[in-house]
């Protein structure tokens, strides 16, 4: 198998029935705190929610990986979703994928991110042919943002309010311009969150689009206990669909989306198998 990026599944819908992707759960921590999140389980910018991922180092991600294939050999993805955010834990996850680079020359590597910490690290993601980042933008007006985000640390700093949701928002869009200029392909997860965002998502969709996202995933807001959000309902199928097709008119939508978990193997849509969890527990021994 050749680096392909029309192999991607998450990306390419016609090969997300032939091709498999491998999430490896080796960033534990986050930088921001999202009231639609409960940190007992994995990120919801990316992953299914209400699961919670095992951890592995990087060398116990390739070992796993390794194995995954001899399981899986149509996987073609290896990605980093959490179960935190990936440059929260930037050694890791940049060891992690240096690993998988020298080792696996042909597979396709992706990222998901809120984006706070991910700039220093483009030139290198694109040095290791990281071919698609996820950036999750669920706002572009940091009135909105403010809502959104309880808190986010930056440089060993804390904000809240107004000024954190400023600062995600201007390294998120940073991010966002350089991974274009190094030639990466940059998804954007928006997440639709009744009587908070839902109005304004296709405003993000805009403001994406015009600084060149690749495709955008709106994706429904999905309701947790134990959040700030957990009296808000989830948003109605309808909602969903009339906020995407508005969007599609702006950029590509990604309407597939099957929230993997931050541990996530094989084909999309169907669940990791007894065999596949086997050899994660493997690993994390
Ligand atoms: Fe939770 Fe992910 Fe938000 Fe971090 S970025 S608070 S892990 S949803
Ligand atoms: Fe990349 Fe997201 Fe697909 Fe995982 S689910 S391979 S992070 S696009």
């Amino acid at each position: 198998m050749t680096l392909n990026i029309q192999n991607h599944p998450c990306f390419n819908d016609s090969a997300r029935h032939t091709f498999g992707r491998i999430h490896l759960p080796v960033a534990p921590k986050c930088n921001i705190q999202c009231n639609y999140c409960n940190r007992k389980f994995d990120c919801m910018n990316e992953n299914r929610p209400g699961v919670s991922s095992k951890v592995l180092s990087p060398k116990q991600a390739l070992y796993y990986l390794d194995n995954a294939i001899k399981l899986s050999p149509n996987i073609s993805v290896v990605g980093i979703a959490g179960p935190g955010d990936p440059f929260a834990n930037p050694e890791e996850t940049m060891e992690t994928l240096r690993l998988v680079r020298e080792k696996y020359p042909d597979m396709l590597l992706c990222v998901a991110t809120n984006g706070l910490d991910v700039l220093p690290y483009i030139e290198e993601l694109a040095e290791l042919k990281v071919s698609h980042v996820t950036l999750t933008i669920n706002a572009i007006d940091p009135e909105i943002g403010q809502e959104i985000y309880a808190w986010v640390r930056y440089q060993k700093r804390m904000y809240r309010d107004r000024q954190a949701a400023e600062l995600l928002l201007e390294n998120q869009l940073a991010a966002l311009q350089k991974l274009k200029r190094f030639g990466v392909t940059a998804k954007v997860n928006s997440i639709i969150i009744p009587g908070i965002n839902d109005k304004h998502v296709v405003e993000v969709a805009r403001q994406v689009a015009s600084m060149g996202a690749d495709i955008l995933n709106a994706l429904p807001y999905y309701n947790t206990t134990e959040t700030v959000f957990e009296n808000i309902p989830e948003p109605d199928p309808m909602m969903v669909r009339e906020i995407q097709d508005e969007a599609g008119k702006l950029l590509p939508q990604m309407k597939h989306c099957a929230r993997c978990r931050a541990d996530a193997a094989g084909i999309i849509g169907e669940i990791n198998s007894d065999e596949m969890m086997q050899k994660l527990a493997e690993a994390s021994l």
